[in-house]
């Protein structure tokens, strides 16, 4: 299944979607490694701590670039999303520039009701941002699309991370 935009795409751009597409799982080297970061995560996030909240993403992050082997980043938690038009920002990753890394940036807090994110979407929406970064730099993609195999690749990290009980 294609993207309703994909037929808006050069023919360039479809190279890039088709081979996004194909790539359904990213397998971590060591998944039990980062296990003990979960549980850490959905205290932090119990306990509305942005700052531990930060920190335990940051660990996570350094643990999935280290085990596939690419650049670091930068990543910080803010307090309560920003709205633009009527869409609430989850996360947001930003291009590495010049000398300075990449960044993800993730929100804590919904901006309806102020609420701490759900521990699921708030992981997912982590994942989704690396995502993007491992499409840069894992996969050398000169972009990075939300294709139906992009969606597959932050199941398989999720997955990964958080086994079903
Ligand atoms: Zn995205």
């Amino acid at each position: 299944m294609f993207f309703s935009y994909y037929k808006k795409l050069s023919t360039a751009q479809k190279r890039i979607y088709l081979e996004s597409d194909e790539i359904h799982a990213i397998p971590l080297p060591d998944a039990t490694a980062l296990h003990p970061l979960i549980p850490q995560l959905i205290s932090a996030l119990e306990h509305e701590d942005r700052e531990q909240i930060e920190e335990i993403c940051r660990a996570l992050a350094r643990g999935l670039t280290s085990q596939l082997g690419v650049p670091l980043l930068r990543l910080k938690v803010l307090a309560v999303r920003p709205v633009t038009g009527s869409e609430e920002l989850h996360g947001l990753y930003e291009l590495a520039e010049g000398r300075a890394s990449a960044v993800i940036t993730l929100w804590m807090r919904t901006a309806k009701h102020r609420r701490v994110v759900a521990f699921r979407s708030f992981l997912r929406t982590l994942l989704h941002e690396m995502c993007h970064h491992l499409d840069y730099h894992l996969y050398t993609l000169p972009d990075s699309y939300h294709t139906e195999g992009f969606y597959k690749r932050e199941s398989s990290l999720f997955h990964q991370l958080v086994p079903e009980t």
